[in-house]
């Protein structure tokens, strides 16, 4: 099982393509601390997901290994490693099942009460009381049809929830207002600190809170640093 102390992630000249002959990134090799957050930004199609689907084991890297806390992600179990990570990914997907049980998704423990503790930090409480059956509302292709910015919202909900020592946020640049995204940039704020924090970013305030930026360009890295540095 995967043991997380920290959470300093390491990418080891990784390389990765989803069909075997072309290589979509290549030699990617950084390092975030415990508890830091970088921010992977970079032109449509650069790999920017393809990078956290790897640390996922979505798929499995072609050259090089990734490492958590020193233990390569190949040599843990699958489920010891998802648990340890939170993903917010960019379609957000919800299950069949109710609001609720999207939000429990993953965690074992949950009441309603924490449920709904979380849902408001993700700014997400007040939409899922106006809906027709508020928490026990069906989602998903056979219940009600949410909203990109309320699927996003539900998703980070269940992260808060899960509470995990890795968050990966792949950040949809769609679908909600200006007032809406504040809010969900406070919770993912408030979710970032002190754990390590994967985000693709595409909101400025984003980018400049974070402690690294990594540029991606062509599936590979074109610039690494601060802020001020780039
Ligand atoms: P965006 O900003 O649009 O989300 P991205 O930087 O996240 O882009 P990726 O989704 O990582 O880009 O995709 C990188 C490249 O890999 C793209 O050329 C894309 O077409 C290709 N790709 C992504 N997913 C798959 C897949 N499942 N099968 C084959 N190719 C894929
Ligand atoms: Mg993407």
């Amino acid at each position: 099982d995967l043991d997380v102390t920290g959470g300093r992630v390491t990418y080891d000249e990784v390389a990765f393509g989803y069909d075997t002959d072309e290589a979509i990134i290549e030699g990617i090799d950084f390092t975030v601390d415990s508890g830091e957050t970088v921010a992977l930004v970079g032109p449509t199609g650069a790999g920017k997901s393809t990078v956290l689907k790897l640390l996922l084991r979505m798929y499995d890297v072609d050259e090089g290994e990734i490492r958590i806390d020193g233990q390569n992600i190949q040599n843990v179990t699958l489920r010891s490693l998802r648990e340890s990570l939170g993903y917010v990914s960019q379609d957000t997907f919800l299950f069949y099942g109710s609001v609720a049980e999207n939000i429990t998704y993953g965690t074992f423990d949950a009441d309603r009460d924490d449920v709904i503790e979380a849902a408001k930090m993700a700014e997400a409480h007040e939409f899922i009381q106006n809906l027709p059956e508020g928490y026990d509302t069906e989602v998903g292709e056979r219940g009600v049809k949410l909203s990109g910015g309320q699927r996003q919202r539900i998703s980070i909900a269940r992260a808060i929830l899960r509470d995990p020592d890795i968050l990966l946020l792949d950040e949809a640049t769609s679908d909600v207002d200006t007032e809406t995204e504040m809010l969900i940039q406070r919770s993912i704020d408030d979710l970032a600190t002190d754990r390590t924090t994967f985000a693709i970013a595409h909101r400025l305030s984003t980018i400049k809170d974070a402690d690294h930026i990594l540029v991606l360009e062509g599936g590979e890295i074109a610039e690494h640093g601060t802020h001020e540095e780039l």
